[in-house]
């Protein structure tokens, strides 16, 4: 039979849906501006390499300003009647919707993640969010936060590249619902969006000042979270950035979350439907290039199933299509940038090194951009690199275990504690493995599921706090 037969004809999502301008100012007090030393930096296609556009350059002088302008909104945003509030919230939800199709496009463009991701998971979960938390914004008193509970005031808030949009949408959505104003700072090499996203803010007629938006890199970042005039700070990124922040935080009075990384296990019992498993494992590593905080990246498989198990993961991932992002057919996109993809590489040549052995299905890579083809580490050991660091990539370790002890032990000895999956037919088992697992979410039988009404957050180094649910206002609030 010819394979070619059922190849898939190529389905390019339209890239003119979306106009981006050559040039972007930072979002300051209802405004785009220059920023204040007039320095710019460029904005890639991680697919393509090209440059989408070039965007200002926050310093200290461009944080001051934010700050001061997000200050002086504070008073009468937070005095607004919840309900008032809420409609803006509901206004940017519905525009978020409305434009839904646009914010993908520009998302994948800039982030290289497949379109049908964006325009399935991100966005949605974008407007979700929004939604979610207006219905909050009049009801603060009944979300369990303690009696009378009032903004905490400027929320400064970094969010990283992997999902760009939808962090600012967890970080803002609670903020705002509150009472908050906020300075957000995004990724330097995902800024789009947020700028876009600025713009709905000024199209649902959102009071000046209330969100801002400060392009710039680490030091832009730091300055902003290191503001003496911020009342509240909000991370997601690495684990090395968040200690330093936390520390930059220390002995002040500004409350901090921290949604840092993770080295999730996604637990195969031997009676688990093999099948579902399997999309599990695919849906836990390769979604968003594994690019993600909680992926699964590391498969712990009961031994009397390893060999079934792998060989329909195998088979599976053969039939995975790696490539153009903004082909509808697409599962894998491209990694983020050119110094992600040297610490994937990195890892994985140290997986190999260490001794375990590597396996990809085969596919090509496009010539152009930024790629690392989906992979399955076999032998992994708990000592090798592989299993205790974050690859932040299409890589899966794979280790075993005979008794639920052993997998539990093997699942907690990480210095993370982000996510977890169980995959069993037995419910009892589900339940005792959940509260034994350290991690601050536990899928059972799937994975990577998201709702904006579902808590998130991690265990030791994976950071404190929780975004999403009424547990996300409280991060937000204080009480008399
Ligand atoms: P990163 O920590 O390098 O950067 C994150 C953000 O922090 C960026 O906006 C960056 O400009 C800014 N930043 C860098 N140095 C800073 C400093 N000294 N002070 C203040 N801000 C600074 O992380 P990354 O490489 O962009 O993102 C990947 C990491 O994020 C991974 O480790 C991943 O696990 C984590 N992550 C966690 C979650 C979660 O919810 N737990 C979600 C997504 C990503």
């Amino acid at each position: 039979m010819n394979a070619k037969l059922f190849a898939y004809a190529p389905a390019p999502e339209s890239r003119s849906v979306v106009e981006i301008a050559s040039s972007y100012g930072l979002f300051i007090d209802g405004e785009f501006r220059e920023a204040a030393a007039g320095k710019v930096f460029k904005t890639l296609a991680p697919a393509s390499e090209e440059v989408l556009s070039e965007v200002a350059y926050g310093d200290e002088a461009d944080v001051d300003a934010a700050v001061r302008a997000a200050r002086a909104a504070f008073g009468a945003w937070s005095a607004m009647p919840g309900a008032e509030r809420a409609k803006y919230l509901f206004r940017i939800a519905r525009i978020v919707q409305e434009r839904a199709r646009e914010l993908a496009v520009l998302e994948t463009l800039d982030n290289g993640k497949p379109i049908r991701e964006t325009r399935d998971a991100d966005l949605p979960l974008v407007a979700a969010h929004f939604f979610y938390y207006a219905g909050w914004a009049d009801k603060l008193a009944y979300a369990g936060c303690g009696p009378n509970p009032r903004a905490l005031g400027v929320a400064a808030q970094v969010i990283p590249w992997n999902f760009p949009l939808l962090m600012l949408a967890w970080k803002v959505a609670p903020a705002l619902a509150a009472g908050n104003t906020v300075v957000l700072k995004p990724a330097e090499t995902t800024p789009l969006s947020a700028l876009f996203f600025a713009d709905i803010c000024r199209q649902a007629g959102l009071p000046k000042g209330v969100v801002n938006i400060v392009t710039g890199d680490g030091a832009t970042g730091a300055s902003l979270v290191g503001h003496p005039d911020v009342n509240k700070v909000a991370f997601t990124g690495s684990t090395a950035v968040g200690k330093q922040i936390a520390r930059t935080v220390a002995g002040t009075e500004k409350r901090l979350t921290l949604e840092l990384g993770g080295k999730g296990a996604n637990i195969v019992f031997e009676d688990a439907p093999l099948d579902q498993a399997v999309e599990g494992i695919v849906g836990g590593i390769f979604f968003n290039q594994g690019q993600v905080c909680c992926a699964g990246s590391r498969l712990l498989v009961q031994e009397s199933v390893q060999e079934e198990l792998l060989d329909a993961l195998k088979r599976r991932l053969g039939t995975l299509r790696v490539g153009d992002p903004l082909d509808k057919n697409t599962d894998v996109g491209a990694i983020n940038s050119a110094e992600q993809l040297a610490r994937i590489t990195e890892l994985a040549e140290a997986g190999e090194a260490e001794g375990a052995q590597r396996w990809s299905p085969p596919c090509e890579l496009p010539g152009e951009g930024y790629w690392f083809a989906p992979t399955v580490f076999t032998g992994v050991s708990q000592a090798h690199r592989i299993a205790r660091e974050e690859i932040f990539g299409p890589v899966l370790s794979v280790l075993t275990f005979r008794t639920p002890d052993e997998a539990v032990a093997k699942a907690n000895n990480t210095p993370y504690g982000l996510s977890a999956g169980i995959w069993t037919e037995k419910g009892s088992r589900i339940l005792k493995l959940a509260n034994q697992l350290r991690a601050g979410v536990v899928w059972a039988n799937t994975f990577n599921k998201f709702d904006p009404t579902s808590p998130f957050g991690g265990y030791k180094e994976s950071g404190y706090g929780r975004e999403g649910g009424r547990h996300g206002l409280e991060a937000y609030l204080e009480h008399a």
